[in-house]
């Protein structure tokens, strides 16, 4: 599974953003179109995580406070 940041979130939370995202445990790949690259955004504290190509949604992860 391959990760494409929204280009507003900052390379130094990409770390942590990518391993929030991979304990989640999402599925290896999309169940509606099969695509293995998911697009996560940043909005206020919560990552949205979606399908690069279809969008489907996957997952709303809250980010947790530092
Ligand atoms: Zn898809």
């Amino acid at each position: 599974m391959k990760i494409i940041f929204d280009p507003e979130i900052p390379e130094d939370l990409r770390e942590d953003i990518k391993a929030a995202v991979e304990e989640e445990g999402l599925e290896e790949k999309c169940p509606e179109c099969g695509a293995k690259e998911i697009y996560v955004a940043l909005l206020g504290k919560v990552l949205d995580v979606k399908c690069y190509d279809c969008g489907y949604s996957y997952a709303e992860i809250e980010m947790e406070e530092e």
